[in-house]
């Protein structure tokens, strides 16, 4: 039993299927994935990702817009409660700040589509889904600001220090891990899933983006989320198939699928 804690299925490449979505998802059953959380990034895809996952039970959903997804329409909070009513949908995201593109700019706009997201989840009672990158400061201290600690979440794909997951994991946040664990250079990052506590820990793939090792650099599918499972159990002297307990147990502890 493997669960997918992130990934977008209506962007996965389907080529190796013959454009057949079904068999990809058949290829994941395969591989152990017995479930997986479809997550939005903007309200324009929203409709299509939603229909594109209805025949699969195994598939929870979120709904949010990513923070790099500049000009799209802005989520209001009760757009986001409204589509989060929905029985399929277990948390609000992805949200957070990305200031990889944008470093010196104004991102105004994305901190208060942040702060939307997050009183959102408040308001419905919803985990959060978070994204951060090159902004760890400002996203931990909007998370607190917002009171986002009545919530909880994940921070997703993570990829920043120590430091910053304990201050995430004092805010209730669980921590989840995605290939990037597995690449050559990422010793300092395979520390801190080592750190990470029994449960507080998730896996991912991200689909289609960041294929684990020894897929690298490939187009990325639900499948393949063993391989982060296998880094990590070897990090923390587990068994692949612990992780892959610990972290389905996780997974819905959090998003209240038990
Ligand atoms: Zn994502």
């Amino acid at each position: 039993m493997l669960i997918d804690s992130h990934c977008h299925l209506d962007r996965v490449d389907l080529k190796r299927y013959d454009e057949d979505f079904d068999r990809m998802m058949q290829a994941s059953a395969e591989a152990g994935v017995t479930r997986m959380l479809c997550v939005s990034i903007d309200l324009e895809h929203y409709p299509a990702m939603r229909e594109l996952v209805e025949p699969y039970a195994q598939v929870d959903v979120s709904v949010g817009v990513h923070p790099s997804e500049e000009g799209r329409r802005e989520p209001s909070l009760e757009a986001l409660v409204e589509l989060a009513a929905d029985p399929r949908n277990v948390a609000i995201g992805e949200t957070g700040l990305d200031c990889y593109r944008s470093s010196g700019e104004d991102i105004g706009w994305q901190q208060a589509r942040f702060r939307t997201h997050i009183a959102a989840a408040r308001a419905c009672g919803k985990p959060l889904i978070i994204h951060t990158r090159n902004a760890r400061e400002d996203t931990i201290r909007i998370l607190k600001e917002e009171g986002a600690a009545e919530v909880g979440g994940v921070l997703h794909c993570f990829t920043e220090d120590w430091e910053t997951a304990k201050q995430g994991l004092d805010l209730g946040f669980y921590v989840s891990f995605s290939g990037i664990v597995t690449f050559k250079n990422a010793a300092e990052l395979r520390e801190v899933a080592r750190q990470v506590p029994n449960d507080r820990l998730l896996i991912e793939t991200d689909s289609p983006y960041l294929a684990p090792v020894p897929h690298r650099g490939k187009p990325n599918e639900p499948r393949l989320v063993g391989h982060v499972a296998e880094c990590i159990g070897e990090v923390r002297g587990m068994a692949p198939e612990a992780v892959a307990e610990v972290t389905a147990e996780n997974y819905l502890r959090l998003f209240r699928r038990a």
